[in-house]
């Protein structure tokens, strides 16, 4: 591309400084793109490269120079050859642009392309990355003081076999990681709707029901189901299909920046936590974890087959207790057997 021959010029006329609407009598000289701006007695006002030249429509040219500083030409006045910086390449044109305005654009972009991409795990992985440990203890305290408002008494079981229970607990506890948002505890309730179950809290509360220590009374099988609760903890799924289930609220607990009004909400909504369902993908990840914990610390890790076969033959395909939150049984069954069984 040639390069544009040297110009340079004066021309008579009228000065603004910045924000100002005080006509001043001025006289702009330049020479190429670099101008200097003159007051009348020949002092100098600014100086440096012209930003933009305008001509208003049957107006006077106006020329934008450093500093907020304006130059209105006298209309009879001849510019020529002044002119602005031609932007040779888009990257100064970028220049010109406030940097953080495209930090931000960009921002929203990435931001709505995830949104499509990733959608809700995105969002989900987000408000769990910025989850504080409080409000999940906080969580575990008032789901079980809803549950026990709402649909449990306290246990009927003896203080010895609650001990009994309770070291198999401890001895899976040994088992695992820490639990991400609290500590590992066990409650026992009397349960009498819902029936032999047993299910997780967000910050590491496992409940187990008097019903299902009624039915099953070997530890293999009781080992199985807590190592089981235990994994959809440590794996964080309870608190991820918390999340899923309250999605727009989430959002905007995520934008205002605390999701612990949006936690207790979701929780005084009901029983978000005996709803809750996990994928079939977290519950294949808690039968496989679970199993190896409970391999891990001595129990028969095929027990917990055991306890979906005799669900699966009392309860048949009921929506009571377990089988109504942990779908697909059939192939569970197999898959923990298959596990289960010794290599040749
Ligand atoms: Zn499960």
């Amino acid at each position: 591309m040639a390069s544009p021959s040297d110009v340079a010029g004066a021309a008579r006329g009228h000065a603004f400084a910045a924000r100002s609407s005080r006509r001043i009598a001025a006289r702009l000289v330049w020479q190429n793109s670099s101008a200097k701006l003159l007051d009348e007695v020949g002092d100098l006002l600014v100086q440096g490269v012209v930003q933009r030249v305008e001509q208003m429509p049957g107006g006077p040219v106006l020329v934008h120079l450093p500093q907020g500083w304006l130059f209105e030409a006298d209309r009879n006045a001849a510019l020529d050859g002044l002119s602005a910086p031609r932007p040779d390449a888009w990257i100064s044109r970028l220049e010109a642009f406030h940097p953080r305005l495209i930090a931000v654009a960009l921002a929203c972009l990435l931001g709505a392309y995830s949104i499509w991409r990733w959608g809700l795990d995105l969002i989900v992985a987000l408000a769990m990355a910025v989850t504080p440990e409080l409000p999940v203890k906080g969580m575990d305290q008032s789901s079980l003081f809803m549950l026990d408002r709402l649909m449990a008494d306290e246990s009927r079981i003896p203080a010895g076999r609650q001990a009994e229970v309770q070291a198999i607990f401890d001895q899976l506890t040994d088992q695992v990681p820490d639990a991400p948002w609290g500590d590992y505890r066990l409650e026992f309730r009397d349960m009498p709707d819902i029936g032999p179950n047993a299910f997780a809290m967000p910050a590491g509360t496992i409940v187990i029901t008097d019903q299902l220590l009624d039915e099953f009374s070997q530890d293999d099988v009781i080992a199985g189901v807590l190592a089981h609760e235990l994994a959809h903890v440590h794996e964080r799924h309870v608190l991820r299909q918390l999340y899923r289930a309250g999605s727009s609220y989430l959002l905007i607990a995520l934008i205002a920046g605390d999701p612990g009004p949006f936690l207790q909400d979701m929780l005084l909504e009901g029983n978000a936590l005996m709803s809750l369902s996990y994928s079939r993908r977290q519950e294949a990840q808690a039968d496989a974890l679970g199993t190896a914990t409970a391999g891990a610390a001595g129990y028969d890790a095929a027990a917990l087959a055991m306890f979906f076969e005799r669900l699966q033959r009392d309860y048949g395909d009921g929506d009571l207790g377990w089988l109504s939150t942990h779908p697909g049984m059939e192939e569970r069954i197999l898959r923990i057997r298959n596990r289960a069984r010794p290599s040749p």
